[in-house]
């Protein structure tokens, strides 16, 4: 076998010269350690090698050599559950084989191949089958049903296909094709640098649930859909993304923790377990896939990481499931793009960033979509993509926000002052956008409730109004108001504190319901027209400000999920109270 030889260590970056039989995208094996590198650029016979661990022992004169293949995830039974690293080592085995700190090369295998799984064949002998038909199933964990597919670009004459307990290296099922008899295992392996194919892209038309206010109620993403959230450090940017993870009513969760603090992913690991599925009950990790490259380790695998994430999530996309992906951060992802680029010497473009960072980014979010996957039975499977990005100094006039908000369809935007004051989310209502509103609007319309739209648009211009009043107050104060002008402040100020706050640390905040959303907010927007009926007929708005009702009305975000009713009750209080009010003005001015 040819081997290569280094002539140069950079960093994470190697140069190899000898390497005229290897291609750009290789694997290679670096020195007699076995380190992994993945080829990204080829001059002639040198290779520039960005290798996945720890370089500091290298030097030149050792051996590089190419695996001919290109870096590729194992995709089988065994992916839920699991916590892998940059290029899908799971962590846990290296930890065992190599301690906390990776420093060579250490060969485990990303899915486990001794685990028997139970597999169910769905298709039988004698069938004709293409790329994406289901052959069985395995129930991987309680929740997640793993379907066993023809992987792209094979087809066939089922010849046979049996029920047992098999490892993912075992033939489960054998094809008959024109180049003769094909083994198939429960494992496929995909290049994580290519887009896994589907039938038919659709457009994405329903909301991914999340349970967090802002979200649903006024920028909503939809399944198969891209959204960012830049923000400012301490701004909240994880908080989200976990609080998305934990709530969003997908069947798959990819959470790729890029680049950020160790300590992040433990709270994942630790919390995830605890947490219970809302619909099944279940914990969350029975349906998570983690991928974890905090900055204590290599760069380089930091720039995989993303790959190795969406190319699992396209995975469980193409068996007809809703999956969503986090990433966070993709400034951290960019960042390792920026020192690979610079040790390569490219030209760089805007504050160093390589001019293909735009490119790179749209490759990443473009695998996000709702697909009829491959397959006769014309199931449909989601892929929604949500990157933070971490702007230093919250500016986002930088390359890489710039570079995501011309690509990503919603914008939640996070504000260093209204996270400074304590207001969480904190997602700015006045800057953030989601595109998705008039076909989730559709939705929500017709599943939640027919007002839900108006609702929406009537509690998003009373912000808007806010924004202006403010302006006037600022010119000539509060009190040159009127009182139905007061009475407005009051009422935006009620949408931001009593529905827009949500605090995901308390046990009945952290997730709302579609239908507690929209009652809620009804019920703070009802208040509001109540008030200005009261106004209406004479009373003073101190004497309005001053009902009692008012506190309930700050607490109903903790009303159970399972005493909905409270809400209705609340409104006839509400009635009550401002009847008594005008009665009372009434008989005073008789
Ligand atoms: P970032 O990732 O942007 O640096 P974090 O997500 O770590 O910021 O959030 C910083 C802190 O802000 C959290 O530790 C928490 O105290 C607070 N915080 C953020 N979002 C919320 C929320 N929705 N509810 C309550 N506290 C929050
Ligand atoms: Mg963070």
């Amino acid at each position: 076998m040819k081997v290569g030889k280094i002539v140069k260590v950079s960093g994470p970056l190697v140069i190899a010269e000898g390497m005229e039989h290897a291609r750009i995208y290789d694997v290679v094996n670096v020195s007699a350690k076995n380190l992994i590198g993945e080829i990204i650029e080829m001059r002639g016979g040198s290779a520039s090698i960005q290798v996945y661990e720890e370089t500091s022992m290298l030097g030149p004169g050792e051996e590089v050599r190419t695996t001919g293949e290109p870096l590729a995830v194992e995709l089988g039974p065994g992916l839920i559950e699991s916590m892998f690293d940059g290029i899908q080592r799971p962590l846990d085995k290296i930890r065992d084989a190599a301690g906390d700190f990776i420093e060579k090369g250490v060969s485990v295998a990303s899915l486990d191949r001794e685990r028997k799984w139970k597999f169910q064949p769905t298709a039988k002998a004698g069938q004709e089958v293409t790329a994406g038909d289901i052959l069985g199933t395995v129930q991987e964990t309680v929740i997640v049903v793993h379907k066993i597919m023809v992987p792209p670009g094979v087809q066939g004459k089922i010849k046979k296909i049996e029920a047992g307990e098999f490892t993912i290296t075992d033939t489960v099922a054998v094809l008959e094709t024109a180049n003769g008899d094909l083994n198939l295992t429960m494992m496929q392996k995909w290049p994580v640098r290519k887009q896994r194919p589907s039938a038919m892209k659709l457009t994405p038309d329903e909301p991914m649930i999340t349970g967090q206010r802002v979200v649903d109620m006024f920028f909503p993403v939809a399944k198969g859909g891209t959204a960012c959230v830049p923000g400012p450090f301490g701004s909240g940017k994880t908080v989200i993304q976990h609080q998305l993870a934990k709530w969003s009513d997908v069947e798959i969760v990819v959470y790729v923790g890029c680049g950020e603090r160790g300590n992040e992913m433990t709270d994942v690991l630790n919390e995830f377990p605890e947490l219970r599925d809302p619909k099944t009950g279940e914990p969350l990790m029975k349906r998570t896939v983690l991928i974890a490259n905090t900055s204590n380790m290599p760069v380089a695998a930091r720039e995989a990481s993303i790959y190795t994430g969406i190319t699992i999530a396209e995975y469980f996309r193409d068996m007809g499931y809703s999956v969503a992906l986090m990433a966070d951060s993709t400034s951290r992802w960019a960042e390792a793009l920026r020192e690979m680029s610079g040790r390569l010497e490219e030209m760089p473009g805007e504050e160093g960033y390589p001019a293909y960072l735009g490119s790179r980014l749209s490759e990443f979010y473009e695998r996000a979509g709702k697909v009829k996957c491959l397959g006769k039975d014309g199931r449909v499977g989601t892929l929604t993509a949500i990157g933070a990005v971490s702007p230093p100094g919250g500016d986002l006039s930088e390359p890489v926000s710039q570079a995501t908000l011309r690509i990503v369809k919603v914008f939640w935007g996070l504000d260093a002052d209204l996270a400074y004051r304590r207001h969480f989310p904190a997602i700015q209502w006045l800057t953030s956008y989601s595109l998705y509103l008039t076909s989730v609007g559709q939705w929500t319309n017709a599943n939640i409730n027919p007002a839900f739209d108006e609702l929406r648009a009537s509690a998003m211009m009373m912000l808007q109004e806010e924004a202006e009043l403010n302006e006037i107050v600022r010119l000539v104060g509060f009190d040159a108001l009127s009182e139905r002008d007061q009475l407005k402040l009051e009422n935006s100020k009620s949408v931001r504190e009593d529905f827009l706050q949500q605090n995901s640390f308390h046990e009945l905040d952290s997730y709302t319901s579609m239908n507690k959303q929209y009652k809620l907010l009804e019920l703070v927007l009802f208040f509001g027209d109540e008030a200005a009926r009261a106004l209406g007929e004479g009373v003073y708005l101190r004497k309005i400000l001053a009902l009692e009702v008012r506190e309930q009305i700050a607490r109903a975000k903790y009303i159970k999920e399972d005493s909905l009713a409270d809400f209705d009750a609340l409104r006839a209080r509400i009635t009550a109270d401002i009847d008594g009010l005008i009665a009372e003005e009434a008989t005073a001015s008789a």
